[in-house]
């Protein structure tokens, strides 16, 4: 058949960190000894009160519609979450729960942008952000952020990323790829600056539980009001409370931007899971000593791995502040050789890694910085002794 498919679903690049993580897992299940540093996903289960209120809520017969935009009670339970750990005030009908956080961006994007909307997007960006940017014909503007500023903007950068299209920026705090996080100064500065030009910021915070440096983390909304009407603030279960799978994402917003996402998911997907929404309740309204225990658990994972990062040649890191990733520089590493073939780009490295260590890292071309991997520590110490090592080997072999 010659007849054309959708020019803007074609232009999807689908998702490596996926894509990778898919081939991981099935290399491990066909028994090869593989280790990933992959998708990032905590190896723990979901808290056991939390699985009890699913399988309570399926006994119970909780199996039927909910709400599209969510059930009242979860909303209730977001905005008492909101107002106890983000100090903001949304009240239910600022609120829509969605299918993870996925989910909740891309409806964001829908809600707000018009064909040529421009999005800034500060680099390293987690991958999915400009492809979910296009999906709803918005136009992504990158703005480098380099080791040397902490992969963090500057207001002078975002001055020059400006134009009279500007609709949007993204804020990733703590970052994904990069574990960084914005100080309250830092957001204080781009909050008066998004102020200023009368945009909106999309915060994605959905790593906020996952800080180490025994601050806690700050909501860009909380700071003031002007700032507050701006920001659609996103998050969801899946890395706090080792939910990945159970998909529940939610916002926060002003009230048209609440509805029209609820309108867009009416048709779209109708509500998320009823009974993942029960056990979403039970996650926030609930004995929170997981997420402590989970979160010493990822802070000593983390210093293992950067110690072991910064005890190899070539490769360097900064030290990540939040979320569970390191973001390796490996461009000394790329003036080398493997096996007498070139190495192009960070791509390459991590094809070896996989097919003569049996490491599995990701590459972070599309995330915006092809001279660089990434690696997710929500594996056991163990794992990243093992894994560490084998880059260590690696490394070792480059002529
Ligand atoms: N957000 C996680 C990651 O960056 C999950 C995988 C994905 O959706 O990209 O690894």
């Amino acid at each position: 058949m010659s007849l054309e498919l959708s020019r803007k679903a074609s232009a999807v690049k689908p998702s490596s960190t996926l894509a990778i993580t898919a081939k991981a897992k099935s290399l491990k299940k066909s028994g090869v000894d593989v280790v990933g540093f992959v998708a990032g996903e905590p190896d723990f289960n979901t808290p056991k009160n939390i699985c009890d209120a699913a399988i309570k809520a399926i006994n119970d017969g909780f199996t039927k519609y909910t709400p599209a935009s969510g059930m009242d009670e979860l909303k209730k339970a977001v905005c008492d979450k909101f107002k106890r750990v983000n100090n903001i005030n949304y009240d239910t009908n600022q609120v829509v729960i969605s299918n993870g956080g996925k989910h909740s961006l891309t409806n964001v994007f829908a809600a707000i942008l018009n064909p040529g909307d421009e999005v800034i997007i500060p680099s390293p960006y987690w991958l999915s952000y400009p492809e979910m940017v296009k999906l709803s014909d918005g136009v992504p503007v990158f703005i480098r952020c380099e080791s040397s500023q902490r992969y963090k903007l500057t207001i002078e950068q975002l001055d020059a990323a400006y134009t009279d299209k500007t609709k949007a920026l993204i804020l990733t705090s703590p970052s994904n790829p990069t574990g960084m996080i914005y100080s309250r100064e830092e957001l204080e500065k781009i909050a008066d600056w998004v102020c200023k030009h009368d945009i909106y910021v999309v915060s994605d915070e959905i790593y906020e539980n996952l800080v180490y440096t025994g601050e806690k983390n700050v909501s860009i909304a909380s700071l003031n009001d002007e700032i507050y009407k701006r920001t659609i603030t996103v998050n969801g279960l899946a890395k706090s409370y080792a939910m990945t799978g159970w998909r529940i994402g939610y916002i926060g917003a002003s009230v048209e931007i609440a509805k029209l996402i609820s309108s867009v998911q009416s048709h779209q997907t109708s509500n998320p899971n009823s009974i993942a929404q029960v056990a979403a309740i039970e996650a926030l309204n609930g004995d929170q000593s997981s997420v402590d225990m989970m979160l010493a658990a990822f802070k000593n994972r983390r210093d293992l791995i950067y110690e072991a990062v910064c005890s190899i040649d070539y490769l360097s890191a900064i030290e990540p502040e939040g979320a569970f990733y390191l973001f390796v520089d490996c461009s000394e590493a790329l003036k080398h050789s493997y096996k007498g073939i070139k190495l192009n780009d960070a791509s390459d490295m991590a094809k070896y890694l996989l097919d003569d260590y049996n490491v599995a890292v990701i590459p972070c071309a599309d995330f915006g910085f092809p001279d660089h991997i990434r690696l997710a520590y929500a594996i056991s110490e163990e794992s990243i002794k093992k894994g560490m090592d084998r880059i260590a080997e690696f490394i070792k072999n480059l002529d």
